[in-house]
């Protein structure tokens, strides 16, 4: 039995079978042969190890043509490798001795020799897993052929354990069949994180090497309550982990038994709570899970997995359908906010050296008129059909905010011409997620009707912490005095013209997070749906008057860790009252 503590990122209690994802979205399942298939077994390795070999040597020569001998360098070792007689003969002693397949074999061998490169304190060497994982997957492919299993239609339940799960594999993966994931990277508010949240699935994230743990087909127990994976549990860890499901499955029922309740604090105050989507058909779900409307629409996902950019067509059939789920009830569409770690390939986006600090978000789409035009167009289009707002996300200076304003007039003025209805009167809003914007809140907010704190790209900003690398993520802290003050300076900002300043990053959904969020002066909280009916109990426990007493408290601390472990004391006091 082997136990390991990563990051939580989604709630509840999963026991299954594990399945290992590559980053290629191989499937490598844990398959024996008949005793007969041997041969053949072997001699698909020995095609594709030297198939491999021949790709990598022509690629030595090339790469030694045009870069010089240093670059050749890199494919020798590689060549050095795949030739090597003892890796052969080890993955064919494994088809031999355990009747494995031969993807099955080499992916275990190779899975063991970068565990040990791993392990290694030269730093020179260290480096070379990246070399090993290359040729794996270069070797694989040629082993597997045109037998690569696919996450999208998955036959069985599994427990999924992946490096990292791109937006565009988790847009596209079988969450039917998906009970839970284990991922080695990602930090609390990575766009991982997130997915995983909104998908609902149970999992735990930051578990570093938990891939080269299990080789599939291994039970395993993730708890995503707090951020443990167990692999090959033994029975009375079993047990105790079936209790658990079980205790934490009548919680959400409790929980959801506030669905239709208001949302109002214990002296009256109205909290407005929202939804966090990412495709037009979370609008429904939102509504279940007792939002007042929906107030971030991730828009970005709808052009990641594809060839192409959607055409406006297809985006105001989006758009469209979100906004009449949600009955008249607001939808904040935020346009599309691309880039980072959601990188559309397929519209000639780039790999910024600090794709963070890179052409992202509002900046590309300032740069590429034309499809930001066709995006907006397909915003106010839909816009007839609810109550729809926009709102530009990575605001950094008025100018800026100023050109996408000038942008939206000349759609609005060219659907005019075209005779195409749309709304003319539509709200605009913008994201506080830079610190720049958070410090000029008040100069941005006279030109908008809303603002909503991203707190996620926020806190990453402000503390320089990349909020999707688990190396660092014990620094990430969106609590930390510093932010705070940020989150402060904005609803002053909003305050002053008496704006409506709404927050959208994770923290708006956490619980730890609730009164002091109420405290500061947020009315409008928008999070993950499945986040809402807890954060609804909590703002039904409280007085405004509490919650400003705990915001006061906690400004008074000048480290992260103080704030915390108050703001845990004080979430606890409350969850002593029973539900
Ligand atoms: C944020 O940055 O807080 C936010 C809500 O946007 P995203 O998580 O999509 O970057
Ligand atoms: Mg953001």
């Amino acid at each position: 039995m082997i136990t390991k503590k990563g990051i939580n990122a989604s709630p509840g209690v999963a026991i299954g079978t594990a399945l290992v994802l590559d980053a290629e979205d191989y499937r490598i399942p844990r398959r024996t042969v008949d005793p007969g298939q041997i041969p053949a077994q072997i001699s698909v390795l020995d095609n594709a190890l030297e198939t491999s070999r021949a790709e990598v040597a022509e690629l030595r020569v090339a790469a030694a043509r045009k870069v010089g001998d240093q670059a050749g360098d890199i494919f020798r070792f590689h060549e050095g490798l795949i030739g090597d007689r003892r890796l052969r003969e080890s993955v064919a002693e494994l088809i031999t001795n355990h009747r494995n397949t031969a993807a099955y074999a080499f992916s275990q061998i190779m899975g063991q020799r970068q565990k040990e490169f791993r392990a290694l304190n030269d730093p020179y060497l260290k480096e070379r897993v990246r070399d090993l994982h290359d040729i794996e997957r270069r070797v694989l492919r040629h082993i597997l052929g045109r037998q690569r299993e696919d996450i999208a239609n998955l036959s069985e339940p599994v427990i999924v354990f992946a490096h990292d799960l791109t937006p565009s594999q988790a847009v596209s993966i079988d969450r039917k069949h998906v009970l839970g994931f284990a991922i080695d990277v990602g930090g609390q508010t990575s766009h991982t994180a997130i997915l995983v949240r909104m998908m609902d699935i149970p999992s735990v994230i930051a578990l570093n090497d938990a891939t080269s743990d299990v080789t599939g087909g291994e039970t395993v127990i993730v708890d995503g309550v707090h951020g443990i994976v167990v692999i090959n549990p033994d029975e009375a860890t079993l047990e105790r982990y079936r209790a658990q499901q079980r205790e934490y499955r009548e919680f959400v029922v409790r929980l959801n038994r506030l669905r239709d309740l208001p949302s109002v604090t214990r002296d009256d105050v109205r909290i407005q709570l929202f939804a966090n989507i990412e495709l037009a058909d979370e609008a429904e779900a939102a509504l279940e899970a007792g939002a007042e409307g929906v107030g971030l629409y991730r828009t970005e996902f709808l052009f990641l997995s594809r060839t192409r950019p959607p055409s406006e067509d297809e985006q105001y059939e989006s758009y469209r359908r979100a906004a009449e789920s949600l009955k008249g009830k607001p939808l904040v569409i935020r346009t599309m906010d691309l880039g980072a770690d959601k990188m559309s390939f397929s519209m000639g986006m780039q790999h910024d050296p600090n794709p963070d600090l890179g052409l992202r978000s509002l900046r590309y789409c300032l740069q590429h008129l034309d499809l930001f035009k066709t995006h907006l167009r397909a915003i106010l289009r839909a816009g007839v059909h609810g109550d729809v707002r926009i709102m530009f996300p990575m605001i950094t200076t008025p100018m800026e905010l100023r050109q996408a304003r000038a942008t939206l007039a000349d759609v609005m003025e060219d659907l005019d011409e075209e005779g195409i209805s749309f709304r003319r009167d539509i709200k605009i809003g913008i994201m506080v997620e830079t610190p720049a914007a958070a410090i000029m809140a008040a100069s941005l907010a006279r030109d908008v009707h809303f603002m909503s704190i991203g707190t996620n790209d926020l806190t990453e900003y402000t503390l320089a912490v990349d909020r999707g690398n688990e190396r660092v993520a014990h620094l990430y802290a969106p609590h930390s005095p510093a932010v705070l003050r940020l989150i402060r300076s904005v609803l002053r900002g909003g305050a002053r013209i008496s704006l409506p300043v709404n927050i959208c990053g994770e923290m708006a959904g956490s619980p730890v997070y609730c009164q002091l969020l109420i405290g500061l002066g947020l009315r409008h909280l928008s999070m993950t749906p499945k986040d809402i009916p807890e954060i609804k109990r909590i703002v039904r426990s409280s007085t405004i008057a509490e919650c400003r007493a705990v915001a006061r408290e906690a400004l008074r601390f000048d480290s992260d860790r103080q704030v915390l472990n108050f703001l845990r004391d004080e979430l606890r006091k409350l969850n002593d009252d029973p539900l």
